[in-house]
């Protein structure tokens, strides 16, 4: 038996995972988990799986009908991630944002394996993380497709080896439009992802092409490989997840269907393939077609190894600065170019660079960043 923890359960990779669980009871037990803002649905979750341990964003009197441990709020999401009661434990990032590096911190060092959803904690904090890592000992294993086909690519190979690593992207929700049409696009246009059904901070984040600067940096930590040997290439069938170039000209790949639940099932039965109920992918008709990526097209991905190449806190000032961006853009505050704007406006400040890289001056500067840039555009509604 696994035992997991599940912070960011409501959401589409939460639920994915929960669908895994329900299916596998006799292999999964969830001991911890943490719920969103659609209390309905919290609490059929609560009731369900009921957890050991439940974290609510908000204090309030939640009727339930068993007596778990209920606690709040950042701090509860800590708590769950710190709580340690069996040996084999899991902890599941699945929170959208900076939030999720606390939480991250906090289950490595209580020794738990990470499966890895949330990508804010090893962009803004990616050395960090790699040395708790080691610290601790404990197995960090991604959820995101194209790492999981990269980890699977690499597996039994020697990293010397490899001459680069191909990232693909489907080009999100506005790949057929040219620059100059993204001027007056909508917010329900750019939710509308041709292949992946994913959040919607996600989702705005594959249309700027930022989630593939985020994936670049992802996958330099999680694989130790540097930027200049990490190419992203237009991909927009999904079918092919991400590849491995090695020295003697092979490509590996891995392929199938656009649907996280395998990533997700492998990163939780890590290393094995096994038990999970899903459409075989058809061979037949497949065409699958590769072009190249353009900064030009997508400057976001560019401002992504730029960031990259400062000192390590601008990936602190590139994830806060599209955070704030994408949250003014979903509240209908800023156009969608205002958010590449946004960003390279807060990149090329040069004010940054002598603040030190550690994990309180990163959430507070991240704090600090996101503030100042929902302010200057006239706030947040909801
Ligand atoms: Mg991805």
């Amino acid at each position: 038996m696994k035992y997991l923890y599940i912070v960011g359960a409501c959401g589409s990779i939460g639920r994915q995972t929960l669908d895994i669980v329900r299916k596998s009871k006799d292999e999964f037990k969830i001991i911890g988990m943490s719920v969103g803002s659609n209390i309905e649905l919290s609490l059929a979750l609560i009731e369900e799986f009921k957890p050991e341990i439940v974290c609510f964003r908000k204090k309030n009197s939640y009727k339930l009908s068993y007596s778990p441990i209920i606690v709040y709020g950042d701090e509860g999401l800590e708590f769950i991630a710190g709580y340690k009661k069996y040996d084999n434990e899991t902890f599941i990032n699945a929170l959208v944002g900076i939030a999720g590096l606390k939480p991250t911190v906090a289950a490595i060092k209580a020794r738990k394996e990470i499966c890895l959803a949330n990508k804010e904690t090893l962009v803004v904090a990616g050395d960090i993380i790699k040395s708790l890592i080691k610290e601790y000992n404990v197995p960090l294993i991604p959820i995101d497709s194209e790492h999981s086909a990269i980890l699977q690519c690499l597996t039994g190979e020697n990293k010397k080896e490899i001459k680069r690593l191909i990232i693909t992207a489907s080009g999100g929700s506005f790949r057929d439009k040219k620059r100059n049409e993204l001027e007056f696009v909508t917010k329900k246009e750019a939710l509308a992802h041709p292949n992946w059904k994913m959040g919607e901070k996600i989702t705005i984040d594959s249309a700027t092409m930022m989630n593939k600067g985020f994936e670049v940096i992802e996958a330099h930590y999680l694989f130790d490989i540097p930027y200049d040997k990490i190419d992203t290439i237009l991909h927009r069938q999904s079918i092919v997840h991400s590849m491995v170039e090695f020295n003697d000209g092979t490509i590996k790949a891995e392929i199938g269907t656009s649907d996280m639940h395998t990533p997700i099932s492998y990163a939780l039965r890590y290393p094995s393939h096994n038990n999970l109920e899903s459409d075989n992918l058809n061979l037949y008709n497949l065409n699958l077609s590769f072009e190249e990526l353009s900064f030009d097209r997508y400057p976001c991905l560019s401002y992504a190894y730029i960031a990259a190449r400062k000192e390590s806190i601008y990936l602190t000032v590139l994830n806060a600065a599209n955070e704030a961006a994408v949250a003014l853009f979903l509240n209908d505050k800023i156009k969608f170019l205002d958010i590449e704007k946004i960003i390279y406006d807060e990149i090329s400040n040069d004010e940054y660079k002598n603040i030190d890289y550690n994990l309180e001056n990163i959430i507070s500067l991240s704090d600090e960043i996101i503030k100042k840039v929902i302010k200057a555009h006239g706030g947040l509604e909801k």
